[in-house]
This record gives C-alpha cells, sequence and structure tokens, in this order.
C-alpha cells in the first residue's frame, strides 16, 4: 500500500470511529459510509491546495492527486462536494476565500 493509499485509509476509519460507525450494511451502512468519505476528503484535501494544483495540472485527476498526496478516490469524492456545494448556488471563489481566512 502506498503512503497515499495508508493516509486515505487511515483517515477514513478514524472517522468511522469517531462516529462508532458499525459495519456497513443497510441505509445507514451507506450513509455512514458517504460521510466518511466526504469528511475524508475535507480533512485531507486544502482548498487552496487543490486550486494550486488544478491549475499547474490543468485538471489532470493522477497528478492532482499525487501533489495532494491523496487517492484517486479521494479527489473524485473532494470533487463531487465542490460541485455539490455550486449546484447549491455558491461559488469556488467564496469557497477559497473561506478557506484562506481559516487558514
Ligand atoms: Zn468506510
Amino acid at each position: 500500500m502506498s503512503q497515499r493509499q495508508t493516509l486515505c485509509t487511515l483517515q477514513h476509519e478514524l472517522i468511522h470511529a469517531r462516529y462508532r460507525d458499525v459495519g456497513c450494511a443497510g441505509r445507514n451502512g451507506v450513509r455512514n459510509e458517504l460521510r466518511a468519505q466526504r469528511e475524508t476528503a475535507l480533512a485531507l484535501i486544502d482548498p487552496m491546495g487543490y486550486r494550486t494544483a488544478e491549475q499547474m495540472y490543468e485538471g489532470d485527476k493522477w497528478l492532482m492527486s499525487v501533489e495532494l498526496g491523496v487517492t484517486l478516490q479521494v479527489l473524485s469524492d473532494y470533487q463531487t462536494l465542490l460541485r455539490e456545494w455550486c449546484c447549491q448556488g455558491h461559488s469556488l471563489q467564496q469557497r477559497y476565500a473561506d478557506a484562506s481566512v481559516n487558514a
């Protein structure tokens, strides 16, 4: 397992442990899994780092994931969150501004 895979797996499992998730069967299992995926992406990807990587590598997912130190799955989960954020009427510029204030 690569360092990126190890980091992402540990973060994911820590989130399950924090919520005391048990198993992945049924509707609660699916919901818990989605929550762990989303929170893993938010914990491991810095919005400003994402923006820099996206510009630097022109959206190439593999190169971006290597730059950000995450797996392709975690990058994909983060991009899904960004799409949902935009669909809710928020702008990415505001998200980046919020991230720089909180940094
Ligand atoms: Zn899981």
